[in-house]
């Protein structure tokens, strides 16, 4: 499918008077629209809730209107944590999926009374040395092998760093029954990015049974299963779009064939995707500032990949639109690039685009996750703003962008950069 911007020229025109480019746009109103999707595919089962991976997009702002349909937190680390807690939410509301976790980390989700995700059987004893068990928790399960689709997406468990072997979980919830924990939740994070209906649908087969199996080994009644984060979306044109509804559908057939049977009808589905929520919300706009023509055709952009990190570590593919050339024809061969001392500082590579011209605003699409918040500062490159375009058409700043005394504020123990001609 054709992929349209959810912004025009007129409105980028506009919000160049006041913020320069680059900077991270997010869509209140697509953000809105799939939040509430989302939320009616599971509302079969009631006690279902997301939890938002913060990591995937940790502004304060947008975070607040997941709420508005339910969302909690999913952290992973400490700054997640006190974010998630500003915010006000509950224990309740949020999940502490972490891994190689530090003790302080423990120690403040349970002074905030997090829902601990368990990473590791030996986290069971760190765990109790240096916060103490709580009486809920949840374990992370790594069922090891080749997880595999009918699509031919696959993705590698037993290769991964993650989770508790088979025999560790039963083992390990054996453990934590006799440690005194009441109410026991299960998790796993098995394929990233899947653009697929079956995703969830497997992978929910995969907790389900083990929740039974669970049961009849050990005697614990799982009370929540966490299908975590890994719903895809279309970064391409020619990708077909997951449906949240179908997924839900999915779920509930795997739910009554293997959890009803077994009594089970009232484990809670939760949730902790950050992609599906954010990512098509969200686009990083830059504007084309050089073209160089040597063996091959480049854009110069004043984004570079410290914006955008994505192309540059997985090659990944991000659409992007030259702003007011919607008719043109892709007649022009380029590769699209940041400024960064580094050849992999490259938007696209052999991108076929309309004529661009010095001026011109390009929007890259779907940054809304892991966009902004895989930033960086190499090359002494500063984060750019994130604004929000508003439902009624205006733009709110959501977070500044950074400037100079940011980027030296970790010297302010010390007077060795007190001559400094400040930029701002
Ligand atoms: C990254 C992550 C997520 C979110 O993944 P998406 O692919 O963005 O949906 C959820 N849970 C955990 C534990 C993660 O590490």
């Amino acid at each position: 499918m054709k992929k349209e911007p959810f912004v025009t020229l007129e409105q980028l025109k506009e919000i160049d008077k006041t913020y320069p480019t680059p900077y991270h746009l997010y869509d209140e109103k697509g953000i809105r629209e799939n939040a509430k999707r989302v939320k009616e595919a599971f509302a079969w089962n009631k006690g279902f809730r997301e939890y938002f991976a913060v990591k995937a997009t940790p502004n304060p702002f947008l975070i607040n209107i997941l709420r508005e349909y339910g969302c909690g937190c999913d952290c992973s680390s400490m700054t997640e944590l006190q974010m998630a807690d500003a915010l006000g939410f509950g224990g309740d509301e949020i999940m502490f999926s972490s891994n190689a976790t530090p003790a302080e980390e423990y120690q403040f989700a349970r002074q905030i009374n997090a829902t601990i995700n368990l990473d590791d059987f030996t986290h069971i004893e760190f765990l109790e040395k240096c916060a103490g068990i709580p009486e809920k928790i949840s374990c992370r399960y790594n069922p090891g092998g080749v997880f595999k689709m009918s699509n031919g997406i696959m993705d590698n468990p037993g290769d991964s760093k993650y989770g508790f072997t088979h025999e560790q979980i039963i083992e390990g919830f054996k453990i934590l029954k006799e440690k005194g924990v009441k109410t026991f939740g299960l998790h796993a994070f098995l394929a990233s990015n899947t653009v697929t209906n079956e995703y969830y649908p497997l992978l929910a087969k995969v907790l389900f049974e083990l929740a039974v199996e669970l049961k009849e080994k050990t005697g614990v009644a799982v009370k929540f299963i966490n299908l975590s984060g890994g719903v895809g979306i279309d970064y391409r044109p020619e990708q077909e779009k997951n449906d949240i509804m179908v997924i839900g559908e999915g779920v509930r057939k795997v739910y009554e064939e293997v959890l009803m049977p077994a009594g089970m009808g009232d484990v809670a589905l939760y949730t902790e995707m950050g992609r599906f929520m954010m990512g098509p919300y969200g686009c990083l706009v830059t504007k084309a500032i050089h073209q160089k023509h040597i063996y091959k055709e480049y854009i110069g952009c004043d984004a570079c990949a410290a914006n955008l990190m994505r192309p540059a570590i997985y090659g990944a593919y991000h659409h992007i639109t030259v702003m007011g050339k919607d008719n043109s024809v892709c007649d022009h061969k380029y590769d699209v690039t940041g400024s960064l001392c580094e050849n992999s500082d490259k938007f696209a590579i052999d991108r076929m685009l309309p004529k661009v011209d010095v001026g011109d605003f390009l929007v890259i699409h779907d940054t809304g996750a892991h966009g902004y918040s895989m930033g960086y500062n190499y090359n002494g490159k500063l984060r750019s703003a994130e604004l929000l375009l508003k439902e009624d058409g205006t733009v709110q700043m959501i977070r500044r962008a950074e400037t100079d005394r940011d980027y030296f504020a970790t010297f302010d123990f010390c007077d060795i950069l007190k001559d400094i001609k400040w930029r701002e």
